[in-house]
C-alpha cells in the first residue's frame, strides 16, 4: 500500500515537474522570442522561393510564424557538424513554417528538436544511410544539411527532403492527441485519401505519374512525396490531378498558387 502511494506521489511529482518545465519554456520564449533579423529576411528573400513570391501582407505573417518556430525548437548539430548556423536555422525553420502556414497557431509542438547532420548519416535503427527522418517517440526531426540543400537547389523539381520530413512530422502529429494541437480536419483528410489508392496503383503498375516511384511504398511516403509536389510544382500538380490538388488545399488550408504573386 505504502509503495503504491509512494508511486503515485512520484508520478504526481514527475507530472508537476514536467508541467513546470513546460511553463518555464513557454514563458521564456514569449519573453525572449528569437527574432528574425533584417539580414535573415534578405537571406530568405534570396534563397527561399516560397517566401520570395509571397505577397507583402503574407510575408509579415510568415516572419511572425517563423519566429515562433525558431523560438520553440532546439537545433542541435550532430555527426561532426560544428554548429547549426543562423542560415541553417532559418532555412529549416522556413520549411516548417511553409508547410504549416495555413494554420493560425500550429507549430508542431510535439517535434521540439531538430537534429542536423552534415551529410547523409547512418541510422543504427534501420541500418541504412538516411537523408532525413522523424522520430515521434523522442520528438525529433532529423535532416542531413547536404541533402536539405540539394533539395532546395532546384525549387521546381518536386524533390525536397526538408518538405518531405516535415510532411511526415505533420502526419504523425495529427495522430498525437496530447500535444494540444489540431492538425487535419477529418473531412479534408477523407477528401484527400479518396484520391490516393488510384495514384499508388498507377505508380505500382509503372504508369506515367507526376509522383516519383517511392510514393508507392506506403501512404506515409505518398503523403510526403505529394507535399513535395504541392509546394514545388503547385501548377503542375493542379494540372495533373485537380481533385488531389484541391483536396490538399483544403487539408493544408492554403493554396500556394493564390498566396503567391
Ligand atoms: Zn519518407
Amino acid at each position: 500500500m505504502a509503495t503504491t502511494l509512494g508511486g503515485c506521489h512520484f508520478c504526481f511529482l514527475m507530472f508537476t515537474t514536467y508541467l513546470f518545465i513546460q511553463f518555464i519554456n513557454e514563458a521564456r520564449w514569449r519573453l525572449f522570442p528569437r527574432k528574425v533579423t533584417p539580414e535573415e529576411i534578405r537571406f530568405l528573400d534570396a534563397h527561399f522561393p516560397y517566401f520570395t513570391r509571397l505577397k507583402p501582407i503574407h510575408k509579415n505573417e510568415f516572419i511572425r510564424k517563423l519566429e515562433t518556430i525558431l523560438s520553440t525548437k532546439r537545433f542541435i548539430p550532430r555527426g561532426g557538424l560544428e554548429e547549426v548556423t543562423s542560415e541553417m536555422e532559418v532555412m529549416i525553420g522556413a520549411t516548417i513554417t511553409m508547410v504549416i502556414f495555413g494554420w493560425k497557431r500550429l507549430r508542431l509542438a510535439h517535434f521540439h528538436t531538430i537534429l542536423v547532420y552534415p551529410n547523409a548519416y547512418y541510422s543504427t535503427v534501420n541500418k541504412v544511410y538516411h537523408r532525413g527522418e522523424v522520430n515521434p517517440k523522442h520528438g525529433l526531426i532529423v535532416v542531413s544539411w547536404k541533402c536539405f540543400v540539394e533539395g532546395m537547389a532546384d525549387p521546381a523539381d518536386g524533390v525536397n527532403v526538408g518538405i518531405h520530413e516535415i510532411a511526415h512530422a505533420l502526419k504523425l502529429a495529427n495522430l498525437i492527441e496530447t500535444d494540444g494541437e489540431h492538425e487535419f480536419n477529418p473531412k479534408a483528410w477523407t477528401e484527400y485519401t479518396q484520391w490516393v489508392p488510384a495514384e499508388m496503383d498507377r505508380l505500382r503498375k509503372g504508369l506515367p505519374s507526376l509522383f516519383r516511384e517511392s510514393a508507392a511504398l506506403n501512404e506515409h511516403e505518398f503523403f510526403a512525396v505529394a507535399l513535395e509536389s504541392f509546394f514545388e510544382r503547385s501548377q503542375d500538380l493542379k494540372n495533373y490531378h485537380p481533385n488531389m490538388y484541391k483536396a490538399l488545399v483544403h487539408l493544408l488550408r492554403q493554396d500556394p498558387l493564390v498566396l503567391m504573386k
